[in-house]
């Protein structure tokens, strides 16, 4: 069940994400075994991570990056153009190897209905700090915390937190999908 899985590349990489963000650290070892995924294979999928900012190999090994790496600081939203911060970045992956930045789940979610599919999509966990897949997480529209663009789009890794951070803050907790017909609605009617 899991080694057919793991032929993808794109949930190969959020399995390998998935385990570090509850383990901490991996080892390239258990990575092949637990992939079932040749030595090479495992240094490609980290590699392609290690450029995104996500984790950090070592020898042998791979860990997640520290959040505030320079390199974010930088990088600017190919949506509104504003300033890509370590709260809110959405990571747009192609599978051309090029990489796409948005400052926020709300310009992430516009450049993706805009353009074709992506290979892999991560956004900043709001409360974590963490990158996560995006499409497997949850978001609050809406709610009293805006960090940039309106309407406000906030990331969790569950629904639990998502809806926690809700009843705190307000707004409205909803899935991936959901949160884009959202915004395609609201772009819609501001259009009108
Ligand atoms: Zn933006
Ligand atoms: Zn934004």
């Amino acid at each position: 069940m899991v080694a057919r899985k793991t032929k993808v590349p794109e949930a190969r990489r959020s399995q390998i994400l998935a385990w570090l963000e509850q383990e901490g650290s991996l080892s390239i070892r258990e990575l092949e075994s637990r992939l079932g995924v040749s030595h090479m294979t495992v240094h490609r999928d980290l590699d392609k991570l290690s450029e995104l900012h996500v984790v950090k190999k070592s020898r042998g090994g791979v860990i997640l990056a520290p959040q505030n790496t320079p390199n974010a600081k930088r990088r600017v939203c190919a949506m509104c153009a504003a300033r890509v911060t370590d709260r809110s970045e959405f990571i747009i992956l192609r599978s051309e190897e090029s990489q796409v930045n948005a400052c926020c789940p709300h310009c992430g979610m516009l450049l993706l209905s805009e353009k074709e599919k992506a290979d892999s999509v991560l956004a900043r966990d709001f409360l974590h700090g963490r990158m996560v897949n995006a499409y497997q997480a949850y978001y609050v529209v809406e709610s009293d915390v805006r960090l940039c663009c309106v309407p406000s789009m906030l990331c969790f890794t569950s629904r639990s937190e998502a809806e926690k951070f809700q009843r705190g803050f307000g707004g409205q907790a909803m899935t991936f999908s959901k949160a884009v017909a959202y915004l395609t609605e609201t772009h819609k009617h501001d259009l009108r």
